[in-house]
């Protein structure tokens, strides 16, 4: 198993590391309305940056806040000189277009990589801010020896937020990429193939061991809350067949906080001029 605990640990570490050399590293949260699931994310999004040292603002609003006072919002906490991150927690409120408030954060702020600038960046190989989950998802490649250079993979999912990033860094990384959605005509068969299966889609156990190569890599990213507790994509009996394989929960989602973190210290470094970044 790969273990995401433990790593996300070691990453946080070096964040707190980083933030005391840095003396400051400002990390400001938006958080719109009620939804349970964004609340625990934030709270824990919070007490991660908290504990690495960095000045955490955690700001909610209201469900009905308009969305011209988010973007208000926005925009003050752009020019904060002692903010260096923002985070926008999704889904917002559904009067509020969250592409207008995607795009209005600076991108150098933008931590979580949303921002077409970001994503263009990514696309182009020169990233500066990628999205935390699939970055994290490179991270436990990395530290359990796997280098996708010349593997068949497959991301199975193609959000703007895991399944389109991911593809782009495992691209970057070299290996050979395969896209996989909901409208994929034989997606085991795909999935069969790969040495390295990242899925990311929200259907509790839809990757089989039938479906998995013999010492694959295996990340299960989905997450689905159901009666039995959190269940991910991929079905636990994979452990039999796949090489290694992200544990659900304590896999791709601890490694998702700390990359955040990772984040809003290189949004803290560039804004320092300490990082030199093309176009920005
Ligand atoms: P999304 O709903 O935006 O995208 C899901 C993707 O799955 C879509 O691209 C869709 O085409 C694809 N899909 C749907 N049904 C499919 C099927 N039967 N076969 C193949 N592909 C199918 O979701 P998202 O934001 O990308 O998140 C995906 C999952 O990952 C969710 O369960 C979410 O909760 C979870 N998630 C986990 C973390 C983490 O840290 N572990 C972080 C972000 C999201």
């Amino acid at each position: 198993m790969m273990d995401g605990k433990a790593l996300a640990a070691r990453v946080r570490a070096d964040v707190a590391r980083d933030v005391a050399e840095l003396g400051h590293v400002g990390l400001a949260t938006i958080l719109v309305g009620d939804d349970p699931a964004s609340h625990v994310y934030i709270e824990g999004k919070h007490k991660a940056a908290t504990e690495a040292g960095i000045d955490a603002r955690d700001v909610r609003l209201p469900a009905d806040t308009p969305e011209a006072d988010v973007l208000g919002l926005v925009e003050q906490l752009n020019g904060d000189d002692e903010v260096d991150g923002i985070l926008v927690q999704l889904p917002l409120p559904e009067h509020i277009d969250e592409t207008a408030v995607t795009y209005a954060v600076a991108p150098s702020k933008d931590v979580d990589g949303f921002h077409p600038v970001n994503a263009g960046h990514l696309y182009l190989g020169t990233p500066l801010h990628v999205p935390a989950t699939p970055a994290g998802c490179m991270e436990l490649l990395a530290a359990y020896g796997v280098d996708p250079s010349g593997k068949d993979a497959v991301v199975i999912g193609r959000s703007e937020i895991v399944g389109r990033p991911m593809a782009m860094l495992l691209v970057q990384a070299h290996a050979t990429v395969t896209v996989c959605h909901s409208r994929t005509a034989d997606l085991a068969g795909h999935v069969r193939r790969a040495d390295i299966v990242v899925a990311a889609v929200g259907r509790p156990g839809l990757v089989t061991p039938d479906w998995v190569k013999p010492g694959a890599a295996v990340l299960d990213v989905g997450l689905t809350r159901t009666e039995e507790g959190i269940r991910g994509d991929v079905d636990p009996e994979v452990a039999s067949v796949a090489g290694l394989l992200t544990p659900m929960p304590g896999g791709t989602g601890p490694m998702t906080i700390a990359m955040l973190l990772r984040s809003a210290v290189k949004a803290a470094r560039f804004r320092r001029g300490l990082l030199a970044y093309p176009g920005l």
